[in-house]
């Protein structure tokens, strides 16, 4: 079958940065590198990269407590994950003892300096986003008990009465057309709103990427990620509404040959932890399979 894949597909620059700062510390093996959950959303990655000595420690939300045994055979260091942390587990982190790098995206941060910037001059402040997500988990903490999330337009109206004025972000993978939507009924309900358009240039990319795709006469979409990285499932769910058969897969392993085989074109994107191996896999599996029709 045909392939066509998605410019964008793959790491985006805050992955690869934060990936490029573990592998600094660890120095090919000779540190070793304690990320406090998942540095990155893809297990095949973090897999790949325990190789040399970068470990996941603690939870998926890293909120839990993390037991670092101590390693005399070499030093260590801990690196936050580039989906950011609160101030809280900063300081949590720090108190550890063990030389510490950030790999935040500075994507991320600037969100984070935006709730911390209104919130100290006395804003309340919501964030459209998944609660459960590390990355609105993080933000939350610096919103110095004004912040409130909200992840549909319709939960606005579940508000408190706010007082005063409201500064409005986004978690950084959220889709345009849901956070407008979110931003004009926040100013309906409420009178002194100010909204900040904080989803990031590599998830915009990658979903007008995506419509590209089927305007291109992809007849069905291949979605390449983790399951639980927020913006792949955001593009497959993108995809769907585009109306054409999606395919949410990890790794060529989930592919099924023989319901693609009804399709001539693919049509390949992948989020922005995707490693290059994997969306290069897929699309080579994609390529040997005959088309039926
Ligand atoms: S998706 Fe956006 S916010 Fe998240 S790591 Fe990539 S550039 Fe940064």
């Amino acid at each position: 079958m045909k392939v066509i894949r998605a410019k964008s597909a793959g790491f985006c620059w805050g992955v690869e940065r934060a990936v490029q700062v573990a592998r600094e510390e660890a120095q090919g093996g000779q540190k070793r590198v304690y990320t406090d959950g998942p540095l990155i959303h893809n297990s095949q990655m973090m897999k790949a990269l325990s190789s040399e000595d970068i470990r996941e420690v603690g939870d998926y939300n890293s909120q839990s407590q993390i037991d670092i045994a101590p390693s005399n055979e070499k030093d260590s260091v801990v690196v936050v994950r580039a989906h950011g942390i609160s101030p809280e587990r900063r300081k949590y982190l720090k108190q550890l003892g063990l030389p510490f790098r950030d790999g935040t995206c500075p994507d991320v941060g600037i969100i984070a300096g935006k709730i911390k910037l209104h919130a100290e001059k006395g804003f309340h402040v919501v964030i459209f986003g998944d609660p459960e997500h590390p990355e609105v988990i993080g933000l939350m903490g610096y919103a110095n008990e004004k912040g409130h999330v909200v992840s549909h337009a319709d939960d606005i109206e579940s508000l408190p009465a706010l007082n005063g004025k409201i500064a409005l972000v986004s978690q950084s993978t959220m889709f345009t057309h849901e956070y407008k939507e979110v931003a004009q009924q926040l100013k309906e309900r409420f009178e002194e709103v100010v909204v900040f358009d904080t989803i990031c240039g590599a998830t915009k990319e990658r979903q007008s990427d995506l419509i590209l795709l089927v305007e291109q006469g992809a007849e069905v979409i291949v979605v390449i990620g983790g399951k639980h990285s927020a913006n792949t499932r955001k593009l497959a769910k993108l995809a769907t509404a585009q109306g054409r058969p999606t395919f949410h897969i990890e790794t060529s392993k989930d592919l099924d040959p023989n319901v693609l085989s009804n399709y001539q074109i693919a049509g390949v994107t992948a989020g922005a932890s995707t490693p290059e191996f994997i969306i290069r896999e897929v699309c080579e599996v994609l390529e040997q399979i005959e088309t039926k029709i």
